[in-house]
């Protein structure tokens, strides 16, 4: 029987490999990017494989559900969500990641001059000791959100693997386009049973949100003028008093 975090480390650093970047300058179709689909087939036939009853909508959401263990059948539904897409501000094409078993502290170097340092990066420091996964330094990694992906997979396949665990019904959506978006308008409402959701992306580890987020981003323009904060005394107006 495997461990969890063996049913999931293989499953992302597989994952990573798939270009999955959303495009913000294509927002005319869900998703914004081809690739987004790919990944999505191979989720869905992985998922198959399993024995998990998986489906893909018109706009490219997986949709998965792994019934309820004996007598726990009318138990509420819960969902667990994470997208499929990765950030169009650095690519992710032929993301390479590199695994380190037990991270010794030391500065990482990487491609193109760029050093992971835990003396300057409080989130890596806390990882000393621990197995990191990170890029080469020419691309994203992805881990925002193929860790999402991967975790929920990875406990599917926990579930799958001991049955003594009791749980009622499952629910697996995996969103395109979270980057950009765009992806939620297409969410499909009518075909999720859960009463409540969980999604898995991003973040310190044992960090748990409460909020309704969505991915849209507003352009505000202020009229007005403009001054140094340095120099603003008695020339900038503060809005938060005006
Ligand atoms: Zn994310």
């Amino acid at each position: 029987m495997s461990g969890y975090i063996d049913l999931v480390l293989p499953r992302f650093l597989r994952y990573v490999r798939y270009g999955t970047a959303s495009d913000s300058a294509n927002l005319s179709v869900t998703p914004t990017t081809p690739g987004q689909w790919t990944l999505a087939r191979a989720l869905v036939q992985e998922l198959q494989d399993l024995g998990v009853d998986a489906s893909l909508t018109d706009s490219c959401y997986v949709l998965a559900r792994l019934p309820a263990s004996a007598g726990r059948e009318h138990a509420p539904t819960i969902g667990f969500l994470a997208h499929l897409d990765t950030s169009d501000e650095v690519s992710g094409e032929n993301v390479t990641p590199i695994l380190v078993e037990n991270y010794d502290g030391n500065p990482i170097q990487l491609a193109a001059g760029i050093c992971l340092d835990s003396e300057k990066e409080p989130d890596l420091a806390a990882h000393i000791g621990r197995a990191i996964v990170h890029s080469d330094g020419t691309t994203l990694l992805g881990a925002d959100d193929k860790a999402g992906i991967a975790a929920i997979i990875g406990a599917v396949e926990y579930l799958l693997q001991n049955p003594d665990i009791a749980h009622g019904p499952v629910e697996i959506i995996f969103s395109p386009d979270e980057e950009t978006g765009k992806g939620l308008p297409a969410f499909p409402r009518d075909q999720i049973h859960a009463v409540a959701c969980y999604t898995v992306d991003g973040g310190a580890q044992g960090e748990l949100e409460s909020e309704c987020f969505n991915a849209y981003h507003a352009a505000v323009s202020f009229r007005g003028r403009v001054t140094h904060l340095g120099t603003a005394r008695g020339v900038l107006v503060n809005a938060a008093l005006s």
